[in-house]
């Protein structure tokens, strides 16, 4: 499919690149297009503004929404983008979930690389910042009857976005949640919907008036079995094991876990997916043997967890401080996504402008 491309007039004043904090600023344009009569058609890149919405979308009231997240990093002679394919296919199996329209995936990097190259002014080059990307589908039909949806619109956003420590990796506070849940098996955990983060909000909320950070979720059945961080997965260090939750359907299957796990096995470490209650990890913290504790996800990377709170009770993890391999994990990472060090797995998609 050809995409049409209509510039936008006048340009935006770029944002000082640092001070740019995540998802405040928004490129001069966009990537839309639209499904109708079971096929995409009309792919475009417009000027960035308002899309018309009719009052009975149907994603205005049955929440038919996946999206995806992901980053551009500037290089010498262009740009590169970390795993791309694994998002596309990603926005597929959530699409599938959601009866939405699925993109074929060399489409969907194409049209993100040719939005891209056309606000290539708009990657940031500070240290740590990058180009975030957000892609998504919303169900569009113009009818109030709930159904599997016949219209949708796809659109692709770009956001320039700071390094998320402005002061270095500094450990977060997660407070263990047991009254609210995210997801259940069966449910939509694995697919990554707008609604998953509707249902997130209040604990969310609850948590951030204690001055805690982000909620960690339990297993929406038994309560008891440790899921995910609200926007990241989430992995432990105990006794020299690395352990993260499987993914049981009710967990979003997260591109940084998958690469940490990759990682920390090429590096001769044994990483479990299975399930770890969260009276396991409360014991581990307890006794000590819980050595490192932290988030995984395209915003914050490598995220440390120095204390985690549950029915009342405090457990610090690493004295507060980020661990020695959460800290080398980072590194790598970054290295590999910055340009930094080898893309010895062929990660890397890599865009000359
Ligand atoms: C996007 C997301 C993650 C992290 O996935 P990445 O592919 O690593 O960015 C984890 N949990 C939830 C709920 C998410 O939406």
């Amino acid at each position: 499919m050809e995409i049409r491309i209509e510039k936008a007039k006048t340009l935006k004043e770029k944002p000082d690149f640092s001070k740019l904090g995540f998802g405040k600023y928004f490129t001069d344009h966009m990537f839309v297009m639209d499904y109708k009569n079971g096929e995409w058609q009309d792919a475009r890149i417009v000027p960035f503004g308002y899309i018309p919405i009719h009052p009975a979308s149907t994603v205005l009231h049955y929440g038919a929404e996946i999206f995806e997240g992901m980053k551009a990093y500037k290089t010498a002679d262009g740009f590169q983008m970390f795993r791309p394919y694994e998002n596309a296919r990603r926005m597929n199996n959530s699409a599938e979930r959601l009866c939405l329209p699925q993109i074929d995936e060399e489409f969907f990097v194409k049209a993100i690389t040719e939005l891209i190259k056309l606000d290539y002014e708009w990657i940031p080059d500070l240290p740590g910042t990058s180009l975030y990307i957000r892609p998504f589908t919303f169900g569009n039909d113009e009818a109030l009857g709930v159904h599997a949806v016949h219209n949708a619109t796809f659109v692709v956003i770009l956001s320039p976005v700071g390094n998320y420590y402005a002061e270095g990796l500094n450990p977060v506070k997660i407070s263990i949640e047991h009254e609210d849940v995210r997801a259940v098996r069966g449910g939509t955990g694995y697919a990554k919907c707008g609604g998953n983060y509707a249902a997130s909000l209040r604990a969310g909320k609850r948590a951030e008036e204690k001055g805690i950070s982000q909620v960690l979720w339990l297993d929406g059945v038994e309560r008891k079995y440790i899921e995910e961080v609200g926007s990241m997965n989430v992995m432990f260090k105990i006794n020299g094991e690395i352990i993260t939750p499987k993914l049981t359907g009710s967990v979003l299957p997260g591109i940084t876990r998958k690469s940490c796990i990759e990682i920390l096995k090429d590096w001769g470490y044994k990483v479990s997916e299975r399930l770890i209650s969260v009276d396991e990890l409360c014991a581990a913290a307890k006794e000590g043997t819980l050595e490192e504790a932290w988030g995984t996800g395209t915003a914050a990377v490598v995220s440390p967890i120095g204390h985690l709170f549950y029915e009342g009770k405090d457990y610090e993890v690493s004295g507060n401080k980020i661990g020695e391999l959460t800290q080398k994990l980072y590194d790598e990472l970054t290295g590999i996504q910055w340009g930094k060090k080898p893309d010895e797995r062929g990660w890397v998609v890599k865009v000359r402008v």
